[in-house]
This record gives structure tokens, C-alpha cells and sequence, in this order.
């Protein structure tokens, strides 16, 4: 059978297409390589999880959810949240789980998917739906390997080891470790590894009453109205105004605000030293928590800037020497975030392979589509919009925008459509030349950046962004003729 598409991957973005799709009534499958749904959401698991985007915010625009328990959602309800609007738009039966796809080939007319197994998908669109926070980071620590406790990556959280009273180090100090040592602090002895310090900006995280959840239910203007509250989209774009200019008057309010948070909140200078960072506001992302400096004030949490200088059999010794024994390492390191589909094999046009087009780094015009490789799009793919907003939104638009690539190659009856080599040059050159000034560029060390260090994301607003997946310019892209098309 040929599909009108395939999506590979069944997290979010994977979710929200094959919803999409099937309700426009096209054939389609999702090819997901793990047992079950939910990407990112499935994958971490870790004590202290929050989205911490506002939770009405954080879902699909057409499936409101009126049981949030809170204002920033815990992950555990956001996987349960996946998985209940999977089931309503009856998607068991269009996906295959257990089905990694390794290999992707463009035949002249459609792409053929081989999975682990040798099984062959063919489908004349492909969405990759595989998602960016995907492959963990294992750190390069001399000695990792002979530490004599339990070694941990946050996204592959392993729930049976004890950690009440235990000596606990947690590396890294991302939303991830930030989140982690939060709810830790009062159970564990907590040993944070701070190579950099983090700003913070200050949230409230509170309950909603019953009541309000009754409202919820029984008003959907008001859950449609919370979707895009007004001061959550104001703040999004005011934020992403800010980014192209590290000096413009938005950065510096966020940056004020968080330098309230550390004066305010830590009482010992000492500690607030270690904890003051020295680079721009919002260069990384930043960390929202609403507990993360009283938990590090804790008695029992200890905050530790001295590097590592390596991992030994009962603990890890810092470059002043000191032996910090422990039970347990939590390695709150990331992701690869340069990995996209890869390692997956994908061949366009003339036997062009990604890893070729993307022997730099990885780049799509408009986040969506890469020259030589037909009728193949991205969701959250490179140069995608990444920051202290919900990606459900960025995923939603840039379905809207592959969706019109999808219908236009069926009604032409055309073999397909990429992006010309000229309109990726030209919006590579402009992305670039705005990347290096904003505020991702000016001067961290961040996931955003790659592998030279600029960074790879949407350097524009979020507004932006929305004008520019409204319609594909067309003429920026290569119409293949179902006839001469060279596979
Ligand atoms: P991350 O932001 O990439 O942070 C990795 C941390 O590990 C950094 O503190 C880094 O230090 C440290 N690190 C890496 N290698 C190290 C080494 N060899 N030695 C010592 N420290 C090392 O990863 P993350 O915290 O998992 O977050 C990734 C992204 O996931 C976030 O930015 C966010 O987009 C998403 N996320 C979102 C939420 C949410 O609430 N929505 C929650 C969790 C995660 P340096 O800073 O010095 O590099």
C-alpha cells in the first residue's frame, strides 16, 4: 500500500499530524520506534517533572483540557493528557509501535521506510515527527564508568533506585536539574554540580480548587480563553522581540527580574555568589522555578560550582581536590540536540543523503523542508522556534504550513516539492547574520548553539514566525514532475 504520508515518531508533533491527517481522510501510518505514544513526555520520568509553560496553554487548540491539577502542569498529566487524545481521535489503528525506522529512500514518486525488522512503509509524504530533546547526553567525566553506586540519565529515569536519605549528585543545573533537585532537596542529601550558574526566573505554581476545574469543564469559552491568555501570548512575544538585541529593554527586564529573585530569595552572599551568573539573561533558556533556591538552601542540599575532575568508585572529586561520596548520580547532562532524524538514513534526490546536506550543521528553510529531498518535512526540526513557550503552538503552525505542501502535491499531481537550494541559501544567510547578534549568541554556552556556536534556532518573533507558516512562498520551491524525476 502507499500512503499519502507517513509520520514517523508519536510524541506530540506525531499526535497532532495524524490527528490532522486522518480527519482530512488521507491513508497514513505513524511509525513510532518505542513501545508506546508520548516522545519526550514518555521518555522522562524524572521526581520534580513540570512543563513549565501555563498548562491550559500546553495543549492542542482544538482539545482543551479542563483536569489540569495545576497552573504548570506536572509531566506525568501531560503523557496522561497524550495519551487520552489519542485514544479519542482513535489512533491505535494507524500507528505501528516497536517500529524504528532506519532507513528512508526517495523512489522518484514516493519515499520507502525500512524499520528494524526489514519492514518497508511507502508514502508520498513523510513527516518527521521525531523531535529534538530525543537522545541523551552522556557526559565525557573521567572515570564515570567506575563509580560503584547507581548512575542515572534524567531521561531515562530509573525509578527503583532508593534515593530517601540518600546521598544524591545531580549534574547539571538546566529546567531538568533544576526541577530534579527541587524535589529532591527535602529527601535526599542533595550534592548539586553546577558547572554554570542558571538564571532563574520566579514562578508560582498553584493548585486549581475543584471549583475551578468545575468551571472549566462546564465553560469552554473560558478554556479557549485561557489557551491563549492574553498575557501568556503577550509575554511570548515580548520575550521573543526581545531576543534579536541582548540589550533591548525586554531582555533587561527579565534579566532584572531574575536578579530580584537571586537577592531576594538567598540570604547567604557566599551562596548567592555561586549562584550569579555572568552572561545575558535569556541566552540559555531560561529556567523557570518556583522553588529551585529555596530547595538549594535546604540543610541537607548543598550547592557544588568547583568542576569535576573526575568520577571515582564512591563519588566524584572536584578540581579543589574534595571527595564528595555518594549513592547515586543523577546525570541531568540533556540531549544531543543536533540529532533530528539521524540516525536514521534518508536519500533525496541523486542519491543525496542528509548527513550530506547537513555535513556542517543541520538547517531546513523555514524549519521545514531541505533541498534534494521531496515532500520530507520537519516538525520541530532545525531552525524551529525553541524557548520558555509552547511547542505545541510552533507544531501547530508548522503542520498548517506542511499540510498545504501535502495538498498541493495531490491536487497538481505533481511527484513533490522541496525547498530551492537558493531559498534555503537566502534565508540561512539572513537567520545566521540575526542568530549572531541575538541574545542565544551572545556569549553562553547553550543546546541552541551548534556545532560552531551560532545559535540554531528561529532567531525572530514568535508573530513572526506564525506570518511566515501561514503560506509557503511557493516560488521558493522546486515543483518535481512526476515524469523526469530521477530518483
Ligand atoms: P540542558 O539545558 O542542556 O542542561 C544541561 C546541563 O548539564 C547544563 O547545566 C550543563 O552545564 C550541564 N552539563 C553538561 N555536560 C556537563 C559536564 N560534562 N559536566 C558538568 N555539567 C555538564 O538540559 P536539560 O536541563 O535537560 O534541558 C534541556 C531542555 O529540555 C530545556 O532547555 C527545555 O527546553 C527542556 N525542558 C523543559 C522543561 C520544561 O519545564 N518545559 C523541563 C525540563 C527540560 P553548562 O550550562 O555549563 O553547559
Amino acid at each position: 500500500m502507499k500512503y499519502d504520508a507517513i509520520v514517523i515518531g508519536c510524541g506530540m508533533s506525531g499526535i497532532l499530524a495524524g490527528i490532522h491527517l486522518k480527519n482530512a481522510g488521507k491513508k497514513f501510518i505513524i511509525l513510532e520506534k518505542a513501545e508506546t505514544l508520548g516522545g519526550t513526555w514518555r521518555d522522562n520520568t524524572y521526581p520534580g517533572l513540570t512543563c513549565d509553560v501555563p498548562s491550559h496553554a500546553y495543549t492542542y487548540s482544538f482539545e482543551p483540557n479542563p483536569e489540569w491539577s495545576r497552573v504548570l502542569p506536572p509531566g506525568a498529566e501531560i503523557q496522561q493528557y497524550f495519551e487520552s487524545v489519542f485514544e479519542k481521535y482513535g489512533l491505535a489503528e494507524s500507528v505501528r509501535f516497536n517500529s524504528e525506522i532506519r532507513s528512508a529512500q526517495w523512489l522518484g514518486d514516493a519515499w520507502q521506510l525500512t524499520d528494524q525488522q526489514g519492514q518497508c512503509y511507502e508514502g508520498v509524504s513523510v513527516v518527521a515527527a521525531t523531535g529534538v530533546l530525543h537522545h541523551p547526553n552522556y557526559p565525557q567525566i573521567k572515570g564515570l564508568e567506575q563509580f560503584e553506586g547507581q548512575t542515572i540519565h534524567s531521561a531515562r529515569f530509573d525509578h527503583s533506585v532508593p534515593l530517601d536519605g540518600k546521598r544524591v549528585a545531580v549534574v547539571g543545573n538546566g529546567s531538568t536539574g533544576v526541577q530534579i533537585v527541587s524535589a529532591l532537596a527535602a529527601r535526599s542529601k542533595v550534592r548539586h554540580f553546577q558547572r554554570t550558574p542558571q538564571w532563574i526566573f520566579p514562578v508560582e505554581n498553584p493548585l486549581f480548587s475543584e471549583e475551578q476545574r468545575a468551571e472549566f469543564r462546564s465553560n469552554r469559552d473560558l478554556l479557549v480563553y485561557l489557551q491563549r491568555e492574553p498575557t501568556y501570548l503577550a509575554n511570548v512575544e515580548r520575550f521573543t522581540e526581545g531576543v534579536l538585541d541582548p540589550d533591548s529593554e525586554q531582555i533587561q527586564e527579565i534579566q532584572t527580574l531574575c536578579q530580584a529573585n537571586l537577592d531576594n530569595t538567598v540570604s547567604d552572599p557566599a551562596l548567592r555568589q555561586k549562584l550569579q551568573p555572568n552572561y545575558r539573561a535569556g541566552c540559555k533558556r531560561l529556567i523557570y522555578s518556583p522553588d529551585y533556591y529555596r530547595a538549594i538552601q535546604h540543610p541537607d542540599a548543598q550547592l557544588i560550582s568547583e568542576g569535576i575532575a573526575q568520577v571515582e568508585k564512591s563519588g566524584i572529586r572536584t578540581s579543589d581536590g574534595a571527595l564528595h561520596e555518594l549513592d547515586v548520580i543523577v546525570l541531568a547532562t540533556g540531549f544531543k540536540t543536533d540529532r533530528y532524524v539521524r540516525p536514521m538514513q534518508v536519500t533525496g534526490l541523486y542519491g543525496k543523503t542528509l548527513e550530506q546536506a547537513w555535513s556542517d550543521v543541520p538547517t531546513a528553510y523555514k524549519s521545514i523542508s531541505v533541498p534534494d529531498f521531496p515532500n520530507f518535512y520537519f516538525m520541530n526540526g532545525p531552525t524551529s522556534p525553541v524557548g520558555n513557550f509552547s511547542l505545541i503552538d510552533t507544531s501547530e503552525m508548522q503542520w498548517g504550513y506542511i499540510w498545504q505542501l501535502i495538498e498541493r502535491v495531490q491536487q497538481q499531481g505533481i511527484a513533490g516539492l522541496s525547498a530551492k537550494a537558493q531559498a534555503l541559501a537566502r534565508y540561512d544567510a539572513e537567520r545566521l547574520s540575526a542568530a549572531k547578534t541575538s541574545v542565544f549568541g551572545s556569549g553562553c554556552n547553550s543546546w541552541y548553539l551548534d556545532k560552531n556556536g551560532v545559535p540554531n534556532t528561529w532567531p525572530w518573533s514568535q508573530s513572526r514566525f506564525r506570518q511566515e507558516m501561514q503560506t509557503p512562498q511557493w516560488q521558493d520551491y522546486t515543483v518535481h514532475a512526476l515524469e523526469n524525476v530521477a530518483a
